[in-house]
Formats: C-alpha cells, sequence, structure tokens
C-alpha cells in the first residue's frame, strides 16, 4: 500500500509528464511487496482464489436498509462506473487494466450499502471485468448492470447504445 500512494503521489507532483511517464509503467513494476500485488495475481488466477480468502475479500459495510439512500448511492456509482469506462483507454497499457480490475475489486469490498456489495462480489466471480478496450469495459460494465437490473426486476438497457450514454460524462 506505500508503494501504491508512492506512485501516486510522484505522479501527481510530476505534472502532465509524470503521468504520461507513469501510464506506461507495467504490471510487474506494481510489485506492492505481498500487499496489493499479491491480490492482483491472486486476483488473475483463473479460479479467482481472491474470493475464497475471507481476510481478503470481505465486505466492509454493513447492510443499507433505507431504500432511498440504496438508490441514490446506486444512481450515483453506475454512473461512475459507466463513466469510467466511458473515458478508458481504446487500448489500455497493462498498468491501466490492472487499476481497472482494482477498482472493480475493491468497489466490491467497500462498496457502502454491504449487502449490495457480496451481491456484487458474486457477480464478479461468475462474470468478472473485461479491460482489454475501452469496448470491452463500457460492454462489461452494461452487462453487469443489467445482471443487476434483472435480479431487482427493472428493465435492461440495450447495451449497443451505452457509449452515446455517457462518453461526456454528462448523461443527464
Ligand atoms: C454494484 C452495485 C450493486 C447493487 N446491488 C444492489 C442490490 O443488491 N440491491 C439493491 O436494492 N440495489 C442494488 N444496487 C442499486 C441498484 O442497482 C439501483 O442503482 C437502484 O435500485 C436505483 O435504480 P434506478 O432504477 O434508479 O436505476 P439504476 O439501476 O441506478 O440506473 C441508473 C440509470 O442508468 C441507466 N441504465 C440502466 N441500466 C443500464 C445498463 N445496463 N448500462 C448502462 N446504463 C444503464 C438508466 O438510464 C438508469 O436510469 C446496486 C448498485 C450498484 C452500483
Amino acid at each position: 500500500m506505500v508503494a501504491f500512494i508512492h506512485v501516486m503521489v510522484q505522479s501527481t507532483s510530476m505534472g502532465d509528464g509524470g503521468l504520461r511517464d507513469l501510464r506506461n509503467v507495467e504490471s510487474s513494476s506494481f510489485d506492492l511487496g505481498g500487499g496489493l500485488g499479491s491480490f492482483y495475481s491472486e486476483f488473475n488466477h483463473p479460479k479467482a482464489s481472491w474470493f475464497h480468502d475471507k481476510e481478503k475479500s470481505y465486505v466492509i459495510a454493513p447492510a443499507l436498509g433505507n431504500e432511498t439512500a440504496r438508490a441514490l448511492l446506486g444512481q450515483s456509482t453506475w454512473r461512475l462506473i459507466h463513466t469510467t469506462m466511458a473515458r478508458f483507454p481504446l487500448k489500455p497499457t497493462e498498468n491501466e487494466k490492472m487499476a481497472l480490475k482494482q477498482f472493480i475489486f475493491l468497489l466490491s469490498r467497500l462498496y457502502p450499502c454491504g449487502d449490495c456489495a457480496q451481491h456484487f462480489q458474486q457477480l464478479l466471480q461468475e462474470f468478472p471485468p473485461h479491460v482489454d478496450s475501452r469496448y470491452d469495459a463500457e460492454q462489461w460494465a452494461c452487462a453487469a448492470h443489467n445482471r443487476v437490473n434483472k435480479r431487482l426486476g427493472k428493465e435492461l438497457l440495450d447495451c449497443s447504445t451505452v457509449r452515446s450514454l455517457y462518453d461526456c460524462g454528462c448523461k443527464s
């Protein structure tokens, strides 16, 4: 974790040039000494052993009973997820692919509706994030959202329309 923070500090203190340099750091340079580094390799394992290690995957927040809070949180989070995918690089580096996986899996632990987070972890186990390109990422997020919609009895979205909905981050 210390190494991760160090990289983030470096990138912000070096301005644009520094950020560009760090975009090309390959995944092996993100060896975080048994912390998130081992989390990545375990997660990339075909059997996703990370999910079976309850110490590493447990959901942190309690259940969220308030329906209004739950809906507002869901709407904002879906917006964040879809806009992140729509602005993800067309051809991401290994480092960027790993960052997106990390983001989604840590979200599944930290999502502040704990019972939703449990469902989300189950979904990720069956349907892990696709991160090889912007198109793959946005289609994955749309399909994941549709799985949640289906479970909650909501309408499904036609995923061929998803890019036009979120590409500028300004969907009303
Ligand atoms: C990871 C996650 C897990 C969740 N798990 C639960 C849960 O277990 N139980 C629970 O009660 N709630 C859960 N929620 C909240 C739930 O998904 C909704 O956000 C909430 O019920 C509000 O629904 P909504 O009808 O306003 O639209 P939302 O589902 O919030 O969608 C917001 C807007 O996104 C657009 N949209 C709809 N489908 C798609 C799609 N497939 N792709 C792109 N855009 C789309 C539509 O314009 C829609 O109005 C979860 C949310 C997240 C982010």
